[in-house]
């Protein structure tokens, strides 16, 4: 049953009618209260991505270049995510950290999103695997690129500009709009109010599963305890002259992007967040207090704060499929592959795991999730085992996830499917037509 997408889904929101009387004299009374509840339906697109971190900025690249009239909305007022916004600024994960990394795992749009930072300058000093040789400015890339969050802003809208993706910016996706157990679009809030914007298909890209939750999928952890991954402040040291000693971190000229204080308990609940916030920054700013005093640092200071506490982990979405520690560990091969992880887990029972082979298959079941239509799933929050979640997570992984999830909606929409009886095969074709790796021949 298909529904008047001009109409405002109200009841299926749960949004309760305003009542009330205006006070005498009162500018924002009941009226405008009440006119804000009957939210308009300000557009309609083929595909919406909610959230612009690095998955969902090359999902809509690919749902736009796949044909889809495509938006991409972010609440911040840039895009980049945890890589701009959390300021960790190493995408990690293009082919395995050790050796067998013969094969680079993430190619495709990824490849070329890396290509207009390397063009823009925004390739910044830093290699944890400095055996291996590799021409970034051709597309070769290393196991890790580390990356100027400047530059990744400019790179991330150039690359959306070109594939005509449409932006909306300073915006929150408060709910997903629902025709039963079928996503038809989203609701966002912003200074504009709050609005609706229909959709064909959906891809929350939010990290937290923010869309697939609220539609009511089931989700998994994070885990309660042993590798629950915290959250950490990164921030930039200025005034960091060339024969300093550094312990460390991702240089950019005279600063340098390093791992500040973390924070553990429930990302998700904002008096948590909130009070990770103030605890990790008083305790930041202390910490490069005393840097200050050590003999010959008076020169370096605080340059920047993440925008906001960087969060590692919180929901993971089941999907059709989960991928499990052994599918990671040994390497499962799935028909229905749409992207490979080659990250390590590097907090695998304490310690960092190497895979012993050249990445695990990521199937496009694990993007599709239970109970809930019109929905595709991408970035951190795909349904994964904790384990290949911790791999799968890193940046370069999660834009090969954001390829495929990107080319799948578009096909859906074009198609008029839904995501879950989606021809993979045709899916495939189209990932290796954008030269995506999937160990197989286009
Ligand atoms: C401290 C820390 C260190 C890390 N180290 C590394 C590393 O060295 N290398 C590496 O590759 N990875 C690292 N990671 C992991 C990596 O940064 C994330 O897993 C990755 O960014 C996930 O990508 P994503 O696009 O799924 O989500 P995100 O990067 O979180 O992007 C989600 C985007 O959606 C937006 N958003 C969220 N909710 C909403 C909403 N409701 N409405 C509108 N917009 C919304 C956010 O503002 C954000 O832009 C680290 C993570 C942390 C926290």
């Amino acid at each position: 049953m298909s529904m008047d997408r001009r109409e405002f889904l109200g009841s299926a929101l749960g949004v309760a009618a305003a009542t009330g009387t205006a006070h005498a004299g009162s500018r924002t009374d009941a009226k405008s209260y009440s006119e804000r509840l009957q939210t308009p339906v300000v557009g309609h697109y083929q595909v919406i991505v909610a959230g612009g971190g690095p998955s969902g900025v090359i999902a809509a690249a690919a749902a736009a270049r796949s044909g889809a009239s495509t938006l991409l909305i972010e609440r911040y007022p840039f895009l980049g995510g945890n890589g701009t916004a959390g300021l960790m600024t190493c995408y990690n994960g293009f082919r395995n950290q050790r050796p067998p990394e013969a094969l680079q795992t993430v190619k495709g749009i990824p490849a070329e999103y890396i290509a207009e930072l390397v063009r823009l300058g925004g390739i910044a000093e830093y290699d944890p695997y400095p055996k291996a040789k590799h021409d970034v400015a051709s597309g070769d890339l290393p196991y890790c690129i580390g990356f100027d969050p400047e530059a990744a802003k400019i790179a991330s809208f150039n690359l959306l500009k070109k594939e005509g993706v449409t932006l909306r910016l300073h915006s929150w996706v408060a709910a997903p709009m629902l025709d039963g157990a079928r996503v038809t679009g989203v609701i966002a809030e912003s200074k504009s109010g709050r609005q609706a914007i229909a959709a064909d298909i959906v891809i929350d890209a939010t990290g937290d599963g923010d869309v697939a939750a609220r539609a009511g999928a089931p989700f998994m952890g994070p885990a309660d305890k042993g590798d629950r991954m915290n959250m950490s402040l990164m921030y930039v040291l200025g005034g960091m002259t060339p024969s300093m000693q550094d312990t460390g971190g991702i240089r950019l000229g005279d600063r340098v992007v390093k791992w500040g204080p973390g924070s553990g308990g429930d990302c998700l609940d904002v008096e948590n967040l909130t009070r990770a916030e103030v605890d990790t920054r008083l305790e930041l700013w202390d910490q490069v207090q005393t840097v200050r005093q050590q003999p010959g640092k008076g020169s370096v200071y605080l340059a920047q704060v993440a925008t906001g506490i960087g969060v590692r982990e919180t929901r993971r979405i089941e999907g059709e499929y989960t991928v499990t520690e052994q599918d990671a560990i040994q390497g499962t091969r799935f028909a229905d592959v749409v992207a490979i992880s080659s990250n390590p887990m590097p907090s695998y029972h304490g310690q960092r795991f190497f895979f012993e082979h050249e990445g695990f298959d990521i199937p496009y079941r694990s993007l599709v999730p239970k109970k809930v239509e019109g929905l595709v799933l991408t970035g951190r929050c795909i349904s994964c085992a904790q384990g290949p979640f911790q791999s799968a997570r890193s940046m370069a992984p999660a834009m090969a996830v954001g390829h495929a999830s990107g080319c799948a909606a578009a096909l859906a929409a074009k198609d008029n499917v839904p995501p879950r009886q989606l021809d993979v095969q045709a899916l495939q074709k189209l990932l290796l037509a954008q030269n995506a790796e999937l160990r197989r021949k286009a």
